[in-house]
């Protein structure tokens, strides 16, 4: 049992590590990290997933017949796949999908920083700046906004009226980016993260991460592709670049997302 690895002993009430995974669209948190949500809830983490758009851009539109419609279809596709992810708290933001690269950034980054600052994650989980695998832009900022959340929810003159509302600054510990040892053919990733993590999330966790997927059911097109891709090209495991740290340090690798981090 690693379980108790991540809870406090002692006589202080016991608290959970957090981890906040910040997505794009919904089915991101399947296809993307499925996987390592898995493993650190069966760890006895709190994992939580902030998802910037309801996906209406998407090709599959499944039997919707307005963005309204596809909308709401997503919104319960993703409750569907998180609740199998065990997932403790999902929510849908409403920024355009396929827009965020022209989206408010003061708007989306001080969305996320409240979210930093009422959650409390040790470790957030993100796209990196290439797009994540797929290259998608809508990726790319998501990570971005994300990368300036992380580090403003910490910094009392960034956003002070949430200050003002009652949060208080958060320094989360590290900020990893969705990473591969591999490309895929048919898109343009440019210049891709490192890796500097390889968590072994295993074959069921896969699975299963698989089966979570698949409750996008407006996105059933994908499904076969993306298990390709995703599922047998990792090989049971799931690459990360670990991109900052609260406490200056060297890199190395890791096999572990919660290596190093305290509990506070
Ligand atoms: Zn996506």
């Amino acid at each position: 049992m690693v379980f108790h690895k991540y809870m406090l002993g002692g006589d202080r009430p016991k608290t959970m590590l957090k981890l906040l995974c910040v997505t794009a669209h919904p089915d991101d948190e399947a296809g993307a990290f499925g996987g390592t949500l898995l493993l650190y809830h069966d760890r006895g983490v709190e994992t939580q997933v902030v998802c910037m758009t309801a996906g209406t851009a998407a090709r599959n539109r499944g039997s919707s017949r307005s963005n309204e419609e596809l909308a709401a279809m997503r919104r319960a596709e993703f409750a569907a796949s998180c609740k199998l992810l065990n997932v403790s708290q999902y929510e849908v933001l409403d920024y355009p999908d396929g827009e965020l690269d022209r989206t408010d950034y003061y708007r989306a980054v001080e969305d996320l920083t409240r979210r930093m600052r009422q959650i409390r994650p040790h470790v957030v989980l993100t796209f990196g700046p290439d797009g994540g695998l797929t290259g998608h832009v809508d990726h790319a900022m998501a990570g971005v906004f994300a990368t300036l959340a992380f580090e403003w929810a910490g910094r009392p003159d960034r956003y002070p009226e949430q200050l003002e509302q009652g949060l208080t600054p958060h320094r989360a510990q590290k900020l990893y980016y969705l990473a591969a040892d591999f490309v895929l053919p048919d898109r343009q990733i440019i210049a891709p993260a490192t890796v500097t993590t390889r968590v072994e999330v295993g074959a069921e966790r896969f699975e299963k991460k698989d089966e979570a997927f698949r409750q996008h059911t407006t996105q059933a097109p994908l499904f076969e592709r993306v298990k390709k891709n995703l599922g047998q090209r990792g090989g049971g495991v799931e690459m990360y670049h670990l991109a900052v740290t609260r406490d200056p340090r060297e890199a190395k690798h890791e096999a572990d997302l919660f290596e190093g981090v305290v509990e506070e």
